[in-house]
């Protein structure tokens, strides 16, 4: 399979990544029953997928910077304009829609009613997050005081982060993704291309510069997809070798089943529905064109980490134009969050039914907003959403240690609700290309050479 990997139709790859999925999920079966491996040997067992992610992480900052600015500096002023504008109506209401389908099903199902919150182990700290701390950190993340800084900015007030005790790392509320401050490279990408945009032929240079560069990172990804099979294969493995408490899924099983079947109807329903309204063609091709970059997201958990093999399906298999995806993609997968979205208001109701508590319709629509706004907020990582939901709990008077009711199972529900978040985006570039198609057509007609489809 490995060496026939490039003649394969992408729908065979994804296969292919099942495959390995598949591997990996037995192996890790069994070595976690017959193998005894100690505490270091499950470190040096994951070692295998820790490099992929690693490599996948190294080429977010390049990928980010190149296709922002070439984005950007590739368009006039009022095609990025309607390009933006678009991608946010998009981002808003597919994030609303997801919203309101969580609270629908959670209310249904009721998955906390039968239970109370005594019988599900709480685990861990405290996290302390309020929606005033999470809006003026995205705010401030915008403005980054040091360019080189928001590449490896390490978060110094507390008010910024919180200790996920699963995770056992920082994860940062705001824009950050390990360590980068993506919203604040995103804004001034844009700003910094706009100029060069402007700037004629003095400007052209810079383009020039950093079109290779965008070149150059993606046949860096090209070579880390080689490696994809390995990296995922041991990046399973190593976690069902680490989970101690399977139980808890029974415990939990009707609270997962509300989530992921939002994510399901979600995914298979609401986002191929609005792909289909606006773009007129199979939106399931379409999304098993983005079936590497989905299989990613499962195993990874991260959007921004997932984001150079977004750039090389959508690009690749579903032709998304450059001039879109480079401005598309690197913004939804640091705002644009469906998956994320769903599962806070869902999780949250949740955690009010298991205090028995009935929410009124007040409370409904402010869980809807902060919801909202909490997966605008989290930054594309594991866990992140588990994070911000502290937002969503305070907002309606529930404590926000109650976050740990749920901890345990948010490693697997994180992987699912990330590959919702990368579809969503997909489908947004589909979208958004459709809708600017015009205005791509009239700059084909006015620029002699284009830069970013040379
Ligand atoms: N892990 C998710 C992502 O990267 C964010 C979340 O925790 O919901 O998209």
């Amino acid at each position: 399979l490995t060496s026939n990997r490039k003649e394969l139709p992408e729908y065979l790859l994804f296969l292919d990544n099942t495959v390995y999925c598949q591997i990996g999920i037995g192996l890790g079966v069994l070595v976690r029953e017959y193998a005894g491996l100690s505490q270091l040997d499950k470190q040096y067992f994951g070692f295998p997928g820790e490099i992929l992610m690693r490599m996948l992480k190294l080429v977010i900052l390049p990928l980010i910077i190149s296709s922002m600015i070439t984005g950007v500096a590739a368009l006039d002023s009022e095609v990025s304009g309607k390009i933006g504008l678009c991608a946010v109506i998009y981002y808003f209401s597919t994030t609303i829609i997801a919203v309101i389908l969580g609270i629908i099903l959670v209310t249904t199902i009721k998955p906390g009613v039968s239970q109370s919150a005594d019988n599900i182990d709480r685990a861990g700290t405290t996290p302390n997050v309020t929606t005033v701390d999470t809006l003026l950190d995205l705010v401030r993340n915008m403005f980054p005081e040091n360019l080189v800084q928001a590449c490896f900015q390490q978060v110094k007030e507390f008010s910024s982060f919180v200790k996920c005790n699963l995770t056992k790392e920082y994860t940062i509320v705001g824009a950050y993704s390990d360590g980068i401050n993506v919203l604040g490279i995103i804004v001034f990408c844009v700003a910094f291309g706009l100029v060069i945009g402007k700037m004629g032929e003095r400007g052209r240079i810079l383009l020039e510069f950093f079109d290779a560069l965008n070149e150059a990172t993606m046949r860096l990804v090209q070579i880390i997809m080689c490696y994809m099979p390995v990296g995922i294969l041991f990046l399973i493995a190593a976690k069902i070798i680490e989970v101690d408490d399977w139980d808890i899924f029974r415990k939990m099983g009707l609270y997962m089943v509300t989530v992921l079947s939002g994510l399901a109807i979600h995914a298979v329903v609401f986002l191929p529905l609005i792909y289909f309204i606006f773009v007129r063609k199979n939106p399931y091709t379409f999304a098993l064109g983005m079936a590497q970059a989905l299989v990613t997201a499962l195993m990874i958990s991260s959007s921004s980490a997932t984001l150079p093999v977004t750039f090389r399906c959508a690009e690749e298999n579903n032709r998304v134009d450059k001039r879109i995806t480079r401005f598309v993609l690197p913004v939804g997968a640091t705002i644009n969050m469906d998956g994320t979205a769903l599962y806070e208001a869902v999780a949250a109701i949740f955690i009010a039914q298991l205090n028995g508590l009935d929410l009124d319709a007040g409370q409904i629509v402010t869980i809807s907003i902060t919801a909202t706004v909490a997966s605008i907020g989290a930054a594309g990582v594991p866990n992140a959403g588990l994070v911000t939901m502290v937002i969503v709990l305070t907002a309606v008077g529930l404590p926000a240690s109650d976050v740990t009711l749920i901890v345990a199972v948010d490693w697997l529900i994180d992987r699912f609700r990330t590959m919702i978040n990368v579809l969503g985006d997909a489908f947004g570039a589909g979208i958004v290309q459709k809708l600017s198609k015009r205005e791509l057509e009239r700059m084909d007609l006015t620029s002699d050479v284009d830069v970013a489809n040379p």
